[in-house]
């Protein structure tokens, strides 16, 4: 049996975060387990055997984090490439520029009336939050007004969440979700002014080269190789006697254990009966993810974009990705392919109707929308499930949480990561991985935990 101080279940960006940082301070004493051959968890890329890149969906680097530039800077040196953002929104047969609210000046005319209506409404009922807000749904229309939210907002986060917005809470959508200035937008109306600058990721960047799963391959390349162990599945841990089992029979002897893997997966395998009611409360969704390498050159009406929302529900997904023009690698000739991928969203709630067919579905869709012009031919098909795919912040969410994390760390259990923490507004790769760099701390040296206990001080950038 092996013995460690510290050991990590999972290379994604968190246990990598995590593993680096104890290798930077000079700590030996650890070990990272790994059920793939090769790290990167929901930020893997893989190519295809036609030369097309893809990521687990459309992935974007953006950071919070001061430590977080200065390590991705250090992993690949130059080799990125820095993105303005172009995010738009397909709605009544034409683009809107992201964020739809401010630029509502692109829908048809009653649409726009709508919009404002809703709007004027909210101001005249007085001061914000008139009425009681309990779930998601309510911070919409109080926020937004009813044109904004029947237009866009509630048929593109049911689309995307596959979840009951009633049952959702609020609190997490801090910077994530542009809220409104009325006089900004009618200034943005009358002087016809798109303003589509708002937002944490209007700049992001992306690898030259092996699409995003590129930063966790080149991170994990100069930690010490005989501390990673890969396809290693963890099968069962003895949170007593500290002792994680693998499915191919190694046994690892921890003093703490850092876990990655999906909480309520976590619990489960840690035998944790008690805390099986709260990690039933954990909701999650699912994502089909959908890559479409085509011939040619994209249309001139792609030709600078990197996203795009679907809010109608005659399109599968909810969001397409331009991902060739992340970086000219992401297909074998740029100069005669290009690429396209889709993501559509499931649950229990929203289950996929027609799986079989959805990947025609898809491109019926992206030719619809006019995103596949009529002669591009389709020269490659990928499609990837993500079980695990959105943390979904519902009313019950923080109370189980609570309860699973506190009897977790009495065990010397640290479960940390987009679903290992479970909380969606810091489960981007900024945040996964300097979740993995805090716990690291703390567990050397006591240093609080920022990310984990103050999302919001962390979005603000405080
Ligand atoms: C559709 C989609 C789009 C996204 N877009 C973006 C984006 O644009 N920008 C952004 O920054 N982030 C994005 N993300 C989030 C990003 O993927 C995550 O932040 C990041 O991968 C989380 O890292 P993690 O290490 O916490 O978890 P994961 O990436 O899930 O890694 C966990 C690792 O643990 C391993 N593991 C699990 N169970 C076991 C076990 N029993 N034994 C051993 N190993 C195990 C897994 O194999 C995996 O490698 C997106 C995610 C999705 C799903």
């Amino acid at each position: 049996m092996d013995r460690h101080n510290i050991v990590i279940i999972g290379a994604g960006p968190t246990g990598l975060g995590a593993a680096w940082r104890l290798n930077e301070r000079g700590h030996t004493d650890w070990v990272l387990l790994e059920s793939h051959a090769f790290p990167g968890g929901l930020s893997a890329s893989h190519r295809d055997p036609h030369g097309f890149t893809w990521d687990i969906g459309g992935h974007v680097l953006f950071s919070h984090y001061e430590y977080f530039d200065r390590l991705m800077d250090c992993v690949l040196g130059d080799q990125w490439v820095f993105h303005e953002r172009q995010a738009w929104i397909w709605i009544q047969d034409r683009f809107v520029p992201y964020p739809f609210q401010y630029n509502i000046r692109h829908l048809p005319g009653d649409a726009q009336w709508e919009c404002v209506l809703g709007l004027v409404r909210l101001r005249r009922q007085g001061p914000p939050f008139a009425h009681p807000v309990r779930s998601f749904k309510d911070w919409i229309l109080a926020t937004f007004g009813e044109g904004i939210a029947r237009h866009f907002l509630l048929p593109y986060n049911a689309k995307v969440w596959a979840w009951p917005l009633d049952q959702m809470d609020y609190r997490w959508t801090g910077e994530r979700v542009a809220v409104v200035d009325l006089d900004r937008i009618l200034e943005n109306i009358v002087e016809a002014r798109d303003d589509a600058a708002w937002g944490p990721n209007n700049q992001f960047r992306f690898p030259l080269h092996g699409g995003t799963g590129a930063i966790w391959h080149a991170l994990a390349a100069r930690l010490p190789q005989e501390r990673i162990r890969y396809n290693t599945t963890v099968a069962a841990i003895d949170p007593q006697r500290r002792i994680v089992y693998a499915e191919n029979g190694d046994r690892y002897e921890y003093e703490r254990l850092i876990s990655t893997m999906p909480l309520d997966r976590l619990v489960a395998c840690a035998g944790l009966e008690h805390l099986r009611p709260a990690a039933d409360k954990l909701a999650h969704n699912s994502v089909q993810v959908f890559g479409i390498g085509l011939s040619g050159s994209p249309p001139p009406s792609l030709a600078a974009k990197c996203w795009m929302y679907f809010p109608e529900p005659q399109f599968p997904f909810f969001r397409a990705t331009v991902f060739s023009n992340y970086s000219p690698n992401n297909v074998p000739d740029p100069s005669r392919y290009w690429s396209l991928m889709a993501e559509v969203s499931h649950s229990a709630h929203r289950p996929l109707i027609a799986p079989e067919d959805l990947a025609s579905q898809v491109i019926e869709g992206l030719r619809a929308a006019r995103l596949i012009p009529g002669g591009a031919t389709v020269v490659s098909r990928m499609e990837y499930s993500a079980p695990y795919a959105y943390p979904i912040p519902t009313l019950e969410r923080d109370a189980a949480l609570e309860v699973i994390q506190r009897d977790l760390e009495q065990l010397d259990i640290y479960s940390r990561g987009r679903f290992g923490a479970w909380k969606y507004e810091v489960g981007n790769q900024d945040h996964s991985a300097m979740q993995g760099v805090e716990i690291a701390d703390r567990l050397l040296d006591g240093t609080p935990e920022t990310t984990l206990d103050n999302p919001e001080k962390v979005n603000k950038g405080g």
